[in-house]
């Protein structure tokens, strides 16, 4: 991206540690981005429910709400806000909540200043792209996907429709234009979150968020029947 493309975007971080929010502060202002910030939970949960930002940086140790409450305060207001965790590197069951609460990414303490400005510049760039694609699409015979309100629902059926989040919208889409093979998690990362072929590569938040997806859509999660696991190679939507 270039410098100004990034003054375009403004970014909400939410982080009570001083060092580190001055330091990441400085990061992004001088890459390029309009920043905005806040010590604790409820005034980051304030400010991210304006919906000015175009992406939050949550940490999760937050006096007053904690960055997972905060979360899923959020996704009550907006399923289309990006938000990026920052998670204990040592915490499974951290990065796993993380992303269960509706988090579009996760990068974990102590990281690489390089690491997640590449993160931030890859939700952005997916985020600005999926306001382009918008419309009512058939998936898989029996869905209509609807990816301007981000709503999956069973054709001839009285169900109410099934919410997604951005990403959930962006993986089936992803599927569907391939369901004539499996994707790999690996392709998945790349295609869906954008991140560069040479990043360190996270394959499990691939399968965290398709096990959401699955338990919204499949019958029976633990026998998936429309995304189906390819063993070996990934995963493939099934017609
Ligand atoms: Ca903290």
């Amino acid at each position: 991206m270039t410098e100004e493309q990034r003054k375009k975007f403004s970014l909400l971080i939410v982080e009570d540690e001083e060092a580190i929010l001055a330091g990441l502060i400085d990061l992004f202002v001088y890459h390029g981005y309009v920043v905005d910030s806040a010590k604790d939970g409820n005034e980051g949960l304030r400010k991210a429910a304006t919906g000015h930002h175009d992406l939050v940086i949550l940490d999760v140790m937050l006096p007053g709400l904690d960055g997972f409450t905060v979360c899923n305060e959020i996704r009550k207001v907006s399923r289309e806000q990006p938000v990026i965790m920052l998670t204990a590197k040592t915490s499974e069951e951290d990065i796993i909540t993380g992303l269960t609460v509706g988090a579009d990414d996760y990068i974990a303490k102590p990281f690489s200043v390089r690491e997640l400005v590449l993160r931030v510049e890859a939700v952005l760039r997916r985020s600005k792209k999926a306001r382009h694609q918008e419309g009512k699409i058939t998936l898989a015979r029996s869905w209509e996907l609807d990816t301007q309100n981000l709503t999956l629902r069973m054709i001839e059926s009285s169900q109410s429709p099934v919410e997604l989040s951005r990403r959930e919208v962006d993986i089936l889409l992803y599927l569907r234009e391939n369901s004539h093979r499996p994707v790999s998690r690996e392709e998945l990362l790349e295609e869906v979150w954008g991140y560069a072929r040479a990043s360190n590569i996270e394959t499990r938040t691939v399968d965290i968020h398709i096990a959401k997806l699955r338990r919204k859509i499949e019958e029976n999660p633990k026998e998936p029947k429309h995304i189906a696991t390819v063993r070996g190679e990934g995963y493939r939507l099934t017609v």
